[in-house]
């Protein structure tokens, strides 16, 4: 759709479209995009083709908030493009840019990534000259004398006999023709990612600025906040708190690592077995502490293919693990009271596993042998 007259800022120059609304007598409609159409401007409205005619009045309406939240990002590409080449030098220069309502990405080439104490200054210098309130000026300048003002201009970029100059105080000075906060104050915060490379020699950056920033702060807040709270710690105790569970995760690694190759050597691992009605039955006796005794029961039902029923004995302790088809006919909480009936102690268990403590050692052997007849009882009850 096309307007005699128009407020909407069309797509160019990497900002993108205003958007807003057409209101007339008895209706109204949104403007959801904006592009250039040679020398003219053309709107894309949602409205039924029989509600608008050509020759009808309209009201235009932008977005204005929208529109202000655009300005912001676009005015702080400008400053951060300054920042960039009064930290980098002059050699950085803009290759591109993306302006939205809540992001921006600003591209300029440069022979490598920056450091962080760079990025760190570039962040430093842009929110100074936010802060500093720096007017906006706007000029048309034939494109000659604005080159002799010290304007930044891209080299990829056509300009006519008559170019657009916007300037920041006498700091920033840009040919643009897009739109831009009054004063930088209005721009409020602006947050940068650090850059990446994103082609030969070409680098990225992410800016968020005003309301956009805002929310990004308080977004990270209670992610800091969130992991803090998983991690039982004060947010600025993070990092060495991760690094205190990275190093504990590597030597929980090693210690299985060892532990599995303890297991697969068969070094100190003494197994008894005995097939009882059909059912395998294994006793081993191991030199391991408790919490590992049931890794080793583990491994002894995955040798026998995962069928059977095993009685892992380290020291006065033991674990029992009962292959889980089994399981309903021989309770490991049943196994071990049988077990415990002879070798004494405590423990119980659920299902397929169970744990105990406090046995003789000396009485493992005819625990075993009671383990035994209480599955072949067990096993003819039902048959
Ligand atoms: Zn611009």
């Amino acid at each position: 759709m096309f307007l005699a007259e128009t407020p909407f800022y069309a797509e160019r120059g990497g900002q993108t479209a205003d958007t807003g609304w057409l209101d007339w007598n008895d209706g109204k409609a949104s403007v959801i995009d904006v592009q250039p159409q040679g020398e003219a401007i053309r709107h894309r409205v949602e409205v039924r083709p029989d509600r608008l005619k050509p020759g009808d009045r309209v009201r235009a309406v932008v977005d204005a908030p929208r529109r202000q939240a655009i300005a912001r990002h676009h005015s702080a590409t400008h400053l951060l493009h300054r920042a960039l080449r009064d930290v980098l030098g002059e050699q950085a220069i803009q290759a591109g840019s993306s302006v939205e309502a809540d992001y921006a990405t600003f591209d300029f080439r440069f022979p490598r990534g920056l450091t962080t104490d760079e990025v760190d200054r570039v962040y430093r210098l842009l929110n100074e000259k936010i802060r500093a309130n720096l007017e906006r000026h706007v000029e048309e300048l034939p494109l000659d004398k604005a080159m002799a003002t010290g304007a930044v201009a891209l080299f990829d970029e056509k300009y006519g006999d008559l170019v657009r100059v916007v300037s920041f105080g006498d700091w920033a000075r840009e040919l643009c023709g897009g739109t831009h906060v009054e004063r930088s104050g209005e721009i409020g915060l602006a947050l940068i990612s650090g850059d990446r490379s994103i082609g030969a020699g070409v680098r990225r950056i992410e800016l968020r600025a005003g309301a956009a920033a805002e929310r990004q702060v308080s977004d990270d807040e209670q992610v800091l906040h969130e992991l803090g709270e998983a991690l039982r710690t004060a947010p600025a105790e993070l990092p060495s708190r991760v690094a205190a569970l990275q190093a504990e995760v590597k030597r929980l690694e090693k210690e299985a690592a060892s532990l599995r190759q303890r297991l697969a050597a068969g070094g100190d691992v003494r197994l008894e077995e005995a097939d009882v009605s059909g059912v395998r039955l294994m006793l081993q006796r191991v030199d391991a502490d408790e919490k590992d005794l049931l890794v080793f029961a583990d491994a002894a039902l995955n040798r026998a293919n995962g069928n059977g029923v095993a009685i892992v004995v380290g020291g006065r302790n033991f674990a029992v693990k009962v292959a889980s088809p089994l399981a309903e006919r021989l309770p490991a909480n049943d196994l071990i009271q049988a077990f415990r009936q002879v070798a004494g102690g405590k423990g119980g268990g659920r299902g397929p596993v169970g744990q105990g403590g406090g046995i003789d050692p000396e009485r493992v052997g005819d625990a075993f042998k009671s383990v035994q007849d209480y599955i072949r009882t067990q096993l003819k009850a039902h048959g």
